[in-house]
């Protein structure tokens, strides 16, 4: 596979041009306007960030990607999908709730807001892929509904990825409930016995009977359960929860593969900036020293090799003092091979993701930086 082009501007500016302005040059420059957006709706896939984090990205550049698609005639709207795990985006009121706080209301951003798999995370588009992890993605129904969808990212570490990329935001952040467990674990949810109530609510909710009171407690039978993760979300206690025991390398294949479900046969743009490069990601309700300098801004139509370039940047960086990576390179005494993400995390590994999307055929790893 030949090259692909990511474009890169910094975060110096000027009078002449801030970087709201810079935004939409680097947009225009990677060749956003290729795309036909004449009366269609473009999903602006982005992190609205957990109650209590401030290291998301600022709406004021939702609404540059936003007034450049209505410019060119689209319908934007922004979307994300509910959360796993409990947290302020676990339904699609609190999800909303949490975006309009951290600011991306209408008002802020030109456009309005979709939980991409619905009030309960259940509202799924299922996309066969036939991939070597995953037969059928469970993608959020309003992701898939739209014709174009632009990723719009904040790039940051990530506790199990590595980092939080174009992949993470498009693969995990697009999957509905069961299509993140199914990324996780086998897709099958347990029940936490301390915290159950024995309430019922999820035998219930369940269509093949695979919650089991004994003792006043819910057990999961797994043979039963299909993985669909409507009782995580009816719960009342948050007692049932994924079993995250994939292995790192299998997680981000999954990511990979679900990144392509979300992006296969329709035009799609991808923007990473790196920035606020917390060592967690934004679903955190919190966001600790970033662990490296703001970088810039970058665009490609190649979501790999956007992610490619993002960490070969990143990096070049020197660490901030008293960051994770920081005291991780302290007290490791190496910093081996200068990966700032497994330093940060020594657990993860992000390579295996980006070689997994490559050998599918997302895009290509080898990429040409045009600085603008
Ligand atoms: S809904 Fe939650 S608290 Fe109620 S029985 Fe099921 S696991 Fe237990
Ligand atoms: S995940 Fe779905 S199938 Fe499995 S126990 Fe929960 S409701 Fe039932």
């Amino acid at each position: 596979m030949d090259k692909a082009n990511v474009y890169f501007t910094s975060f110096k500016a000027t009078g002449q041009e801030n970087l709201l302005q810079k935004l939409h040059r680097l947009m225009k420059t990677a060749g956003f306007e290729n795309i036909d957006f004449q009366e269609k709706y473009a999903a602006i896939k982005i992190h609205f960030g957990e109650y209590g984090n401030l290291a998301f990205l600022r709406p004021n550049y939702a609404r540059v990607v936003a007034d450049y698609v209505k410019e060119l005639g689209g319908k934007p709207f922004l979307t994300d999908c509910n959360t796993l795990y409990v947290g302020s985006r676990k339904n699609a009121l609190d999800h909303l709730e949490t975006a309009y706080v951290n600011g991306f209301s209408p008002y802020q951003t030109g456009c309005h807001v979709i939980i991409g798999d619905g009030l309960k995370g259940t509202d799924e588009a299922i996309v066969p892929i036939d991939g070597e992890y995953v037969k059928e993605a469970k993608i959020g129904q309003a992701i898939m509904d739209a014709d174009i969808l632009i990723s719009l990212t904040h790039f940051k570490g990530h506790e199990m990825a590595g980092f939080g990329g174009a992949l993470k935001n498009l693969g995990m952040g697009c999957g509905s409930r069961a299509g993140k467990m199914e990324q996780h674990c086998d897709g099958k949810p347990s029940v936490n016995q301390a915290a159950c109530v024995g309430c019922g609510a999820c035998q219930k909710i369940c269509a093949h009977a695979a919650p089991e009171i004994a003792d006043g407690k819910a057990v999961i039978n797994h043979d039963k359960c299909v993985g669909c993760g409507r009782c995580l979300a009816v719960c009342p206690k948050d007692a049932i929860a994924a079993d995250f025991h994939d292995s790192i390398a299998v997680l981000n294949c999954k990511i990979a593969e679900y990144s392509y479900a979300v992006c296969k046969e329709r035009p799609c743009f991808h923007i990473s900036l790196i920035c606020d490069v917390s060592p967690n990601c934004d679903c955190h309700a919190e966001n600790d020293i970033p662990i490296i300098p703001d970088v810039g801004m970058l665009a490609s139509f190649d979501p790999v090799a956007l992610d490619q370039a993002c960490a070969d940047l990143c990096n070049q960086m020197p660490p901030i003092a008293h960051s994770v990576l920081d005291e991780n390179i302290k007290e490791l005494h190496e910093d081996e091979d200068h990966d700032h993400f497994h330093m940060t995390h020594p657990d993860t590994e992000w390579k295996s993701c980006i070689a997994h999307a490559v050998k599918i055929g997302l895009g290509t790893n080898a990429y040409e930086l045009i600085r603008i």
